[in-house]
């Protein structure tokens, strides 16, 4: 029985849509704890919409779940949480200005430190107030995106020591490439001699953190005492050998309906461009489906949906609101048939990393792709 729990948007005509199922976050949660010693606590990510699944609702049912603290990659992501009534620590994993630190104390929300003029301005706003305010420092020991260099943490902290309304309880960094072993124990060499460095300068710190999903999977080291995984809380796996060591279930399926049913004769032009030419009688099946909903141009001519447990090619080009299929094959195709763009339907699956090695981009730009204009629907199982 499928339970339907909360739709974001009331009222849709257009019959596509996006399944959330919350059973998967918890079975994606009990497989990730698998890997990790009692002691070391789970952060989702759940940013960019919670890779496109909905930042409150994930984030709500993730809390109903155990979950003490969530990571963010904006303050306008916190903002919406806190309105929304999220309590839990929020992190804030991406930079933040000096303008947002009112805001950041406001929301109460963790910002990470990468600079010393932000540490400084967090320290004067929580002067003011007369109180303390959390933050946690990012290391860049070889991703060279944010962070403080490895090579200058030390220094760093020794400066930070000064502004005493701070309590910075948290020292964390990010792989560059989690699949490459080498690189990776090297980003851990410099991690390690920052932390230790630090605990024998007498700091101590409630969060050390560097896992990524990867990093998780592939290497018990990179845990400390928390791990950041993202993409496969949402079931979906940053790299096909994962499927060897560990069974994740996707929580998203995108589906729609077919509006148009038509027989055209062999040599007949099928959307723009004239790209797909019918080498024999076809039907053709029009999807309310397009570009403009994250259903990626680049699956012009490559996709492939799911229609009455078959697959079915996606035929000339993808539309911005529209696609095209060959039912051809497929017998009893009627108006109003369920299709599966991502997810399962019988014993057939598509799954995020299919659409992404056809359209030459990451599972991760697929979930996030996933548009606006289309709702998503809660249930649970
Ligand atoms: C997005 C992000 C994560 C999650 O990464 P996944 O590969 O999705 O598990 C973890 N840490 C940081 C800093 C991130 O930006």
């Amino acid at each position: 029985m499928e339970q339907i729990i909360e739709t974001k948007i009331k009222k849709y005509s257009r019959p596509t849509w996006a399944e959330v199922d919350f059973s998967s976050f918890r079975f994606n949660l009990n497989q990730i704890k698998r890997f990790l010693s009692p002691e070391v606590k789970i952060m989702p990510v759940v940013k960019a919409d919670a890779y496109g699944h909905g930042l409150v609702e994930v984030s709500n049912y993730l809390v109903s779940q155990g979950i003490e603290q969530l990571g963010i990659a904006t303050v306008d992501e916190g903002i919406e949480l806190r309105e929304k009534g999220v309590g839990v620590p929020l992190f804030i994993l991406g930079n933040v200005f000096p303008e947002e630190l009112e805001t950041v104390v406001e929301y109460n929300l963790i910002p990470t430190l990468c600079n010393l003029e932000v540490a400084k301005r967090l320290d004067e706003i929580a002067r003011e107030k007369n109180i303390f305010v959390k933050a946690e420092v990012k290391v860049d020991t070889g991703m060279g995106r944010i962070g403080v260099l490895y090579t200058e943490t030390l220094d760093f902290f020794l400066k930070l020591k000064e502004l005493n309304h701070l309590v910075i309880d948290g020292l964390w960094t990010h792989f560059a490439s989690a699949e490459d072993e080498e690189f990776t124990r090297i980003q851990l060499l410099r991690f390690n001699f920052v932390f230790g460095g630090l605990k024998q300068l007498g700091f101590n710190f409630y969060h050390i953190h560097s896992a990524n999903s990867l990093a998780l999977f592939r290497n018990k080291e990179t845990h400390f005492n928390l791990v950041r995984p993202g993409l496969s809380i949402y079931g979906v796996y940053p790299e096909n050998s994962l499927r060897e060591i560990v069974e994740l279930k996707p929580a998203m399926s995108l589906k729609t309906r077919i509006v148009f049913l038509k027989r055209v004769s062999q040599g007949y032009p099928i959307s723009y461009g004239r790209t797909f030419i019918t080498s024999r009688e076809s039907i053709i099946a029009t999807l309310p489906i397009g570009y403009g909903d994250g259903y990626s141009w680049l699956l012009s001519n490559k996709g492939r949906v799911i229609v009455k447990g078959n697959y079915a090619p996606v035929v000339g080009r993808v539309c911005m609101d529209q696609t095209m299929i060959d039912v051809t094959d497929i017998p009893g195709v009627s108006l109003g048939e369920e299709v599966v763009l991502l997810g399962r339907q019988g014993g057939l699956e598509i799954t995020a990393e299919e659409l992404a090695n056809l359209s030459g981009t990451i599972p991760y730009e697929i979930l996030c792709r996933i548009g606006s204009r289309i709702p998503r629907i809660y249930k649970d199982g």
